[in-house]
């Protein structure tokens, strides 16, 4: 008998459009002998909009759509999904599938809101539930964990919108003080480079925290780290395993939103050259990680490796990254051995069997 899978994506999100390419991807790539798909997509002001059963809309939006070329294929599949569909409630979808795919980064969707209205209506799902997934999103609380659990990480600062709206001075003075220059200014609540700044002294530093505090009324600020960007894969629930190790060469200042899904000049060199003890040392932190947010499913953990002092940082744990063919995570896997269809069953029977075990 088929799964019926449910794919939910776009999302009240800024990375939307990140999420119509994966979603695009996972439809196009899963065994049709194997699974029914429902694609649900959530409009950028929150609607939830059901698409017919696959088969019917393959042929007059889906089907045609490129994997390329980015912006136009995201465009359509929304268009194209809401002109084939109707209006849906999440809890209304529940009885017509059996596992949700949430493939929806960022706030309102990696962050732990998405995977509280599935358990509420419990409902399994792919991935980590509510408290990883919110942690993972939450960089000063994800750093709060990490510390507690004695991963090595970069020094930093959280910082309040409303404190640095009010004493914007003593903010920088503490920053200069704690951190020094450069140093990255990160809205806490982000992915995809969103909101993200690098300062080199204090204007830029004013400039970045302005940026920041756009985007959320918490910020970090971390110290910069001049070092490589490792990351790997770990899929699993409470049994792990991990992919290689993979290696993000960013022609570009840092790796941006213009580098990550523009392609400008980045380059994914997997597997990475590193000696074996750092690739080592990856695996068994971003377990470590991975267990400390009681992750599941899957999670690409992110490094920066001093080279020369040999000295490894974690960056991030993304409870839900890119996950195209051509992202990171599903490429990782595929230099262990595990295609990008196979991720997809494995991810979907962890999610069962999650599912199971909190009955
Ligand atoms: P993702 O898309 O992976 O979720 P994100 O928005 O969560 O990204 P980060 O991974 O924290 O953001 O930072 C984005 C990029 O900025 C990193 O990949 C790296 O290139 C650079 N960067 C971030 N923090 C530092 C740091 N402390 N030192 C040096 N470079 C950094
Ligand atoms: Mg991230
Ligand atoms: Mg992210
Ligand atoms: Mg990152």
């Amino acid at each position: 008998e088929k799964i019926r899978l449910g794919i939910i994506y776009g999302g009240k999100s800024s990375e939307h459009e990140v999420s119509l390419r994966t979603a695009l991807s996972i439809m196009k790539a899963v065994d049709m002998d194997k699974y029914d798909i429902t694609p649900i997509y959530v409009s950028l002001d929150g609607a939830w909009i059901k698409g017919d059963a696959m088969s019917g809309l393959l042929p007059e939006s889906i089907a045609s759509l490129r994997l390329t070329n980015g912006e136009n294929d995201a465009e359509q599949m929304s268009t194209g999904l809401v002109r084939s569909s109707r209006a849906a409630s999440p809890f209304s979808i529940g009885q017509q599938v059996d596992v949700f795919f949430p493939v929806v980064h960022g706030p309102n969707g990696e962050d732990g809101t998405i995977q509280g209205l599935l358990e509420l209506s419990n409902l399994p799902y792919v991935g980590t539930g509510v408290m990883a997934s919110a942690v993972g999103m939450d960089k000063w609380m994800m750093k709060t964990v990490f510390a507690q659990a004695g991963l090595p990480q970069v020094r930093y600062v959280g910082l309040l919108r409303s404190q640095w709206e009010k004493n914007r001075d003593a903010t920088m003075d503490r920053i200069e003080q704690e951190l020094g220059y450069p140093c990255f200014v990160k809205p806490v609540n982000m992915g995809s480079s969103v909101g993200i700044s690098k300062a080199k002294n204090r204007s830029e530093l004013e400039e970045a925290l302005n940026i920041a505090a756009k985007f959320d009324r918490r910020m970090i600020v971390e110290q910069f780290v001049k070092a490589r960007e490792l990351e790997i894969g770990v899929l699993g629930n409470e049994e792990t395993i991990t992919s290689v190790v993979g290696e993000i060469v960013a022609a570009k200042e840092f790796y941006d939103y213009e580098a990550k899904y523009k392609g400008a000049g980045t380059e994914l060199s997997i597997p990475a050259k590193v000696p074996q003890h750092v690739s080592e040392q990856i695996a068994e932190i971003a377990k470590k990680a991975f267990q400390a947010l009681d992750g599941s499913g899957l999670s690409r953990v992110d490094f920066f490796w001093d080279e020369e002092h040999d000295k490894l940082y974690i960056n991030e744990v993304n409870t839900m990254p890119g996950f195209t063919p051509y992202s990171m995570y599903p490429m990782l896997f595929q230099a262990a051995g595990i295609s990008y269809s196979e991720l997809i069953d494995r991810l979907v029977q962890l999610a069962l069997e999650r599912h199971a075990d909190k009955q």
